[in-house]
This record gives structure tokens, sequence and C-alpha cells, in this order.
């Protein structure tokens, strides 16, 4: 007797009283399984037939582990399934059995072959076993000239056998079949059913689904299904002895249980993108706009930084008296700038400087110029710049002691007094009556390198910066003390202003170590005070203006976090509701990933890894993007028209952005990672 024979070992399949009950909120109570019970061994090859509606469906995912029954027990080899977590369900139809389906499910974007071994991918197999194993499942099923061919250019009787070659790749015990004939001709249906009946001899149990009584009529049994109720066996009705093969069970399973699939995973995402570059291009473009805007606001923060730092000389320590209109106002003279060079640490070097307005004349032709008298050696313009001669040489530095009456002309005055072709080198100019030898003619002022000024700025501020003359500081000095400590007046309209920040000298001392730049003009504070009694004078460094520069352009920090986070959450949204949109649509390809054996785990970090690798993506076009943006911002003028706006590209922008995009897209992927893991395999089977 049968059940003799399975005594020492326990029938593959065994169902006792099972039921299934769908009871779901706001639905129709249907009782599509009742009280079924059966026994299916190795070798069988059943069919379970019936009307539609009739249960078959329901029974086959019970019997996969799809799905569970809502009452009653099933064994699978001895072993309570019933009792089974997801994941060991999971397991379960990994390692022993095969789904082939009436649609085929194959993945569209994949090949014949990495269709084969995709339950593969779930046990862990190694990529070259795996490759082999499938190509010699496609050759035995007369598909090896069709490895790399992909679903849409197979014909359906080639697309089932595609799918035979799926079930079989993890060497299952069991193949499960949902009326697999039904979208295949009769000359295809009966090859796809002689595999089949190939697959029982040799020991795998095959349990078939068909409402075609002619399919039913290929199967050794036939299981007649009503109402959820087995209405009639064959092998009961006819006691057909059955002899399972020897040895059971067909090859056993080659998987590595319990061997982590996440790499398989990421692999599969990597395909999956590549095979389908498109479906992925909203959220690579979320992400991208995010990051770039980061990069953008990236970008201006380093401009500013790079051309404050470049406005600012570090060893610089400027001093002026107070304009004599305060109270506190001291006298500085050249004594001054001497017990500085001499009694300060740290000071390599001391210059004296003042200006003011003069006529400069030669012959009928007169020019206002702007003297400046300096101890300097070397022409310097604006912001330490060096300002090359066009002619002759500069003032030497043992003329201011020697009080020559020499002088060296900017462009706009020499223009001015020099007829074209002249050549000013050793003709005489008068300064306030008195004749100076000019020395040498300076080149067009060279404008500060950050100035960056906008076109229409650059002629007048050229004039103006030309419109001046240099002398030896002493020389100058006696010219200009009638000016010196005269406060200025400005009259706009009925209102004068008198304007004496500062006194008329300047001196200007560079000190050795710029790190200790303060303490150096502590020291000079501390020496001026010894010196005058009183703090009647300003002690400046230029690395002050660096925080003047930058609490004018640089945005708080937390606005700045701020507006990226905006950005990024911006670039989350979008991609997290493309993702979710695209789980919607690949529930079928879910389902199947779910049939052939993926855990919860593998589908969720499956659609994390393809998040992060479309974030990735994105985060490389949102640095393109960024640096794009930032070069194009870089040609626009300030509000001011003063200047171009400040923007700089660093290498640190580079991981910077990457990280954001990989935060994004991970954080972004979750919920739908989540929710794709989370679907019920038979529901995702069912399809969109
Ligand atoms: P068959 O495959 O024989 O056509 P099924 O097993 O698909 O039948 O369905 C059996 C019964 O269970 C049907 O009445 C069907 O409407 C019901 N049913 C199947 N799946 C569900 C479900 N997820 N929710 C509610 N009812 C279901
Ligand atoms: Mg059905």
């Amino acid at each position: 007797m049968r059940n003799d024979q399975h005594r020492t070992r326990p029938p593959l399949i065994e169902l006792r009283g099972v039921d299934r009950v769908f009871d779901e909120e706001g639905a129709v109570r249907t009782q599509a399984l009742a009280d079924v019970s059966l026994v299916v061994d190795a070798g069988e090859f059943v069919c379970i037939t019936g009307p539609s509606g009739s249960g078959k469906s329901t029974l086959l995912n019970i019997l996969g582990c799809l799905d569970r029954p809502t009452g009653g027990a099933y064994r699978f080899a001895g072993r309570d399934v019933t009792a089974l977590e997801g994941d060991e369900l999971a397991g379960l139809r990994r390692d022993e059995f095969g789904f082939v389906f009436q649609a085929f499910n194959l993945l569209e974007s994949a090949t014949a072959r990495q269709n084969v071994e995709l339950p593969a991918r779930y046990a862990g197999l190694g990529s070259d076993r795996k490759a082999q194993r499938a190509a010699k499942l496609l050759e035995s099923l007369g598909l090896g000239g069709r490895l790399d061919h992909r679903p849409a250019e197979l014909s359906g009787g080639e697309r089932q056998r595609v799918s035979i070659a799926r079930a079989l790749m993890n060497g299952p015990r069991v193949i499960l079949a949902d009326e697999p004939t039904g979208a295949l001709d009769s000359g295809q249906g009966e090859e796809a059913l002689s595999l089949l009946k190939g697959l029982a001899a040799r020991g795998h149990a095959v349990v078939m689904v068909s409402h075609d009584p002619a399919v039913a009529a290929a199967a050794d049994r036939r299981i007649e299904l009503r109402d959820g109720r087995v209405a009639a066996d064959s092998l009961h009705d006819a006691e057909k002895p059955h002899t399972p093969p020897p040895g059971g069970a067909p090859a056993g399973s080659e998987g590595q249980v319990g061997r982590p699939a996440a790499m398989a995973s990421i692999g599969d995402a990597l395909s999956s993108l590549v095979a389908s570059p498109l479906r992925p291009t909203l959220s690579v473009l979320s992400v991208a706009v995010g990051v770039a805007s980061v990069v953008a606001l990236l970008s201006l923060a380093e401009g500013i930084e790079r051309k404050t730092l470049e406005m600012v000389d570090a060893t610089k320590i400027t001093v002026n008296a107070l304009g004599r209109l305060k109270a506190a106002a001291v006298q500085l003279a050249p004594e001054d700038a001497e017990a500085i060079r001499s009694e300060v640490r740290n000071v390599r070097r001391v210059f004296l400087s003042t200006k003011g307005p003069l006529v400069l004349q030669r012959g009928a032709v007169s020019e206002d110029t702007e003297v400046h008298a300096t101890t300097r050696a070397e022409p310097v313009g604006i912001d330490q710049q060096d300002w090359p001669l066009a002619n002759g040489a500069y003032l030497a530095a043992e003329d201011s002691e020697l009080r020559e009456q020499v002088v060296v002309l900017g462009p706009t005055v020499a223009e001015a007094l020099f007829e074209t072709g002249v050549d000013p080198i050793g003709e005489h100019v008068q300064i306030a009556g008195i004749p100076f030898l000019v020395k040498g003619v300076l080149d067009q002022s060279p404008l500060p390198a950050h100035s960056e000024l906008s076109a229409d700025m650059v002629e007048p501020m050229l004039a103006m910066f030309g419109d001046v003359a240099f002398v030896p500081f002493h020389t100058g000095l006696e010219l200009l003390a009638p000016h010196g400590g005269e406060p200025e007046t400005l009259v706009i309209g009925d209102t004068t202003f008198t304007s004496v920040v500062f006194g008329p000298l300047t001196i200007e001392a560079r000190v050795a170590d710029a790190a200790a730049v303060r303490e150096t003009a502590a020291a000079i504070r501390d020496l001026l005070i010894r010196r005058h009694g009183r703090e009647g004078f300003n002690v400046a460094i230029d690395v002050d203006r660096v925080e003047a520069y930058d609490r004018l352009w640089r945005l708080h920090p937390g606005v700045q976090a701020g507006i990226a986070a905006v950005a990024l959450a911006a670039g989350l949204l979008g991609m997290m509701a493309t993702m979710l949109v695209s789980v919607g649509t690949r529930r079928r390809e879910i389902g199947v990933r779910m049939a052939v054996g993926a855990r919860r785990r593998d589908i969720a970090v499956q659609f994390l890894a393809e998040a992060a690798l479309a974030a990735l993506a994105g985060g490389v076009i949102g640095l393109l993007l960024g640096y794009w943006t930032g070069a194009a911002v870089a040609e626009m003028a300030t509000p001011t028209g003063l200047m171009k706006v400040p923007v700089a590209f660093a290498g640190w922008f580079v991981p910077v952005a990457l990280f954001c995009a990989m935060a994004t897209g991970l954080v972004a992927g979750m919920v739908p990672a989540r929710r794709a893991s989370r679907l019920d395999p038979v529901a995702a089977l069912a399809g969109d």
C-alpha cells in the first residue's frame, strides 16, 4: 500500500483539511478552499482541474508557499510549513519549488540566460557556476542558440521553455505550473506538456493547473476541484499504484543556503538600471537638481572666500592718525614710522605716504592730479598690485631722504600734459610752481585682479586711477603740508560734509610673520600710545577686511544649510514619488522575484540599491549642472555693477555632492523599498 511505502520517508507534499478563506475588510468573504486533503510525492505528474473560480490557483499558491492556508495543515517533506516565517517560506520556494506561469512572467529587460539565473542569485551561487548551469538548462531545452535573447525576441513556446529552465535552476523537488499551456498554441502546448512529463519521469513532483480536459489528460493523475473542495482524485478513483523513481528526488539544490544575496541584489539593480535607463530618469533628475543647488551654493561660498583672501595682504598693517576733528586726534610723524620699524618685533619694513590734490602744469596745460608722496621704491596700485612702468624709472629709495624733485606720472596725467610723440622722460612739470623732473611714466593702471569689473566700468576706473603722480615722500610732504590735516569738505546740494576720518599721513608696516600680524598690530598700538599719550590713531590689519567682506556677501551658515536642505528635500520627494510609481508598475517583477526565492530583505536591498545608483548618477549630473550654473553666474555682474559675482569650484565639492546624493537616494528609496518588500507575493504576481 502507498501509505506503507511512506512510513520511513514522509511524502513530499501532504495537505490535511486545508482551508483558505479570503476575508479582507470591505470585501466579500470567500472560501476559496475547503477541507482539502491530498498527498503528492516525487515523480508524480498531477493536474488540478476544475471550473474557473474553483480554487485551483489558490491551491497551487499554497502548495508553492506563496500563500498560507487559513486552516488545516501543510507538511512539506514532513516539515510543518504553516509554522514557518516569511524568510523560511522564501527559502523553501527558492530551494524546493519551481514556478511556471501561464504568462511566463519573464523579466523583459533581462536575457534568457539572466532570467534563468535569477533563482540562483537568491541562492548565492557563484556567477560562473550560475551562468554555466543556466546555459546547460537552456541547451537541454533546445534554447542553446537563444541565451542572449530577450523575451520580446522569443516565441511563446520558447518563452515558456525559458520559464521552465528558470523553474529548474535551483534543482527544486517540485514544479508548479499554473495553466502552463494557456498562452501557447496547441503545438507549443504539447511540447510544454511533454517537457513537464519528462521532469516528472526524472523524479520531480509536477503539479499543474488546467481547466482544459485535453491538457489534464496528459497528466498521470487528475484532481478535480469544485467550490474549493476536492471533488475527484483519479489516484483514489483508480487506486493506481504509484512508484516513485529510485532515489526519490531529482538532483538536489545547488544553492548555498544562507549566503547573503545582497551583492546579487545590487547587481540586479545595476542591470535593471542599465537595461531600462529611461525608467529612473526622473529620479536621477530630481537628485541632480537638488545636488546642483547645493553645488551652486557651495561655489558662491567658495568664490567669496577665495576673492576675500585674494584681496588681503596678511602681512600688512596700516596706521592712520584720526582726523583733526576728532578730539583725541594725534599728529603722526615720520619719527613714529622709524620707531615702529626699530622697536616693534616682527616689523620688516615701514612705508610712509600721504596724498593730496595738486595741480600739475606744463606750459599752458594744467591737470588736477592726486599727488602721492611715498617712501616706496616700487610702484603699487590698488590692493598691492604691481603697477608696471610704461617708460623711464620709478622713484628710488634714497629720493625721499635726498628730497629729490622728481616725479613719476600716471598715464592719464602724462597724456594730458604731453602731446603724443613727445617723450616726457627728462622733461619738467610744475607742481605748485616748483619744477619736477619726470623720471618715469606708469603704464595703464592695473585694476585689482579680483575686481573683475564689468566692461562699462573699466574705462572710467582706469582714468580715475591714472590721474595720479608719485613724488618722494619728504619732497611731497612739504608741498602737501598746507593740505595736511585740513578737513576735506564735500558739498552735495545744500549740505556740506566734513569728512576727516583720518589724518593725512599713512604708515604702512609689513611683518615678517603673517601669523603674528594681530600681535604685531597690538604692539604698534601700544608703542604709539606710549609716544602720543592717547589712542588718537587707528591701526588696521588687512585680515579684518576678510570678515567685513564676508559679512557683506556670505549667507549665514544656517540659511545656507537651510537652502541646501530644501533643495535636497525637493529632490528626495521627487525621487520618492517616481520610485513609488515604479514599484506599482513593477509588481509582477517583484512577484516573480519573490516566487523564485527572494526574501523581503532582498527586494528591499534591490530597490535601495537602485535608488542609490540612480542617486549616484544624479549626483554626478548635479555636480556638472552645479558647476555649469556657477560658471554662468560668474559671468554676471553684481547688482551694483561694480564687479562680477564671485563663484569658484573646489575639488572637495565632489565628495560632498556625491555624499548628499547618496544620502538623498537612500532616504528617498526607503519608503518604496519597504513598500516593494511588503507586497504579498500572490497579489504581486497577479500583476499591475
Ligand atoms: P481558479 O484558479 O480555480 O480560477 P482561484 O483560486 O483563483 O480559482 O479563486 C478561487 C476563489 O477565491 C474565487 O472565488 C476567487 O474569486 C477567490 N479569490 C482568489 N483570490 C482572492 C483574493 N486575493 N481575495 C479574495 N478572493 C479571492
Ligand atoms: Mg486560476
